[in-house]
């Protein structure tokens, strides 16, 4: 039990990753606060880690408001206390128009098939609206900004505390499809350590993960073909488990990492290697 008696808050817990961070908590002693932006969500998860009531609570929150974040916190703090682990993991991908971006990566592989050059140019960012952008670093970067300032509060008190940021491999090297989603995952990671050397001295760690391709519902609408390209690109040769990102966050969160600030992992499949 690596989390035993630890408070933790999840967000975007409702699926995928998060789901599975909440469930391997749940399981290593941890009491859960489970957020997501649409309630049942949220609850669906609660019920999942067959952990109702004291040892995980669902808090609906939308992550890029800094009033509904505050409110969350607000009410973390009335319930349970204090909080020990806080994972910045909610996320969308739901502007990167996935019709358009398949029919392209079909008309990519293609033409690389038959000997190039290749023709079907992305030109995403050129055609990318005000809307599109902000609402992706509303989500990522903001909710990372607006959790992490409520979570420094309560975890000041008592001078202790661990944060995980969800960044991933698209912050590392890039992200041909979604420019906006790559900078907000690589502003993450510019936080993440300023972060880090900023709490230290009061025990606070934080460090974000980087994860591949990774099999959730964000992922899924990905065409068969594109995803096939990308998984030729994986030497691992398939694309990560919400269990093994799962796993990377536990070590994080727990004392085994008591020597890791300002890091990032990437569990990847070796997508990229550094
Ligand atoms: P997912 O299955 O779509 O889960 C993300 C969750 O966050 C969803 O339940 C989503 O709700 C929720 N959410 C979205 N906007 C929110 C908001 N404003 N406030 C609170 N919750 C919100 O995605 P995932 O693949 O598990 O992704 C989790 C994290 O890992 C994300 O930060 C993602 O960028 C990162 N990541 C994923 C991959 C991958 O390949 N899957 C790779 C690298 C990094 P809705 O479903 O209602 O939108």
């Amino acid at each position: 039990m690596k989390l035993e008696g630890r408070i933790a808050l999840i967000t975007g817990a409702g699926s995928g990753i998060g789901r599975a961070i909440a469930q391997l908590f749940v399981e290593e002693g941890a009491q859960v606060v489970v957020n997501d932006v649409v309630l049942e969500a949220a609850e669906a998860t609660v019920r999942a880690v067959g952990m109702d009531g004291n040892r995980a609570i669902a808090i609906k929150a939308d992550v890029s408001s800094s009033a509904e974040v505050k409110d969350m916190f607000d009410s973390v703090a009335r319930r349970l206390g204090s909080l020990d682990i806080l994972v910045n993991n909610a996320g969308i991908a739901e502007n990167l128009k996935m019709e358009e971006t398949n029919r392209k990566a079909e008309a990519r592989v293609g033409e690389l098939m038959s000997g190039g050059p290749i023709r079907t140019h992305w030109d995403i960012t050129q055609e990318m609206t005000d809307e599109e952008w902000h609402r992706m670093i509303g989500v990522h970067l903001n909710g990372t900004f607006f959790c992490t300032r409520e979570a420094l509060k309560l975890m000041s008190a008592r001078n202790r505390g661990a944060i995980i940021n969800l960044s991933s491999v698209a912050g590392l090297r890039g992200i041909e499809v979604a420019p906006h989603y790559g900078a907000a995952k690589s502003a993450i990671l510019g936080f993440t350590r300023s972060v880090a050397r900023e709490v230290s001295s009061r025990g606070i760690r934080v460090n974000a993960i980087c994860p591949g391709w990774v099999e959730t519902p964000m992922t899924q609408s990905m065409s068969p073909l594109f995803r096939a390209f990308t998984i030729s690109q994986i030497p691992a040769g398939r694309w990560g488990q919400p269990c093994e990102i799962a796993q990377t966050a536990l070590f994080l969160a727990s004392d085994d990492s008591s020597y890791f600030t300002g890091q990032w992992l990437s569990p990847n499949g070796g997508l990229f290697t550094s």
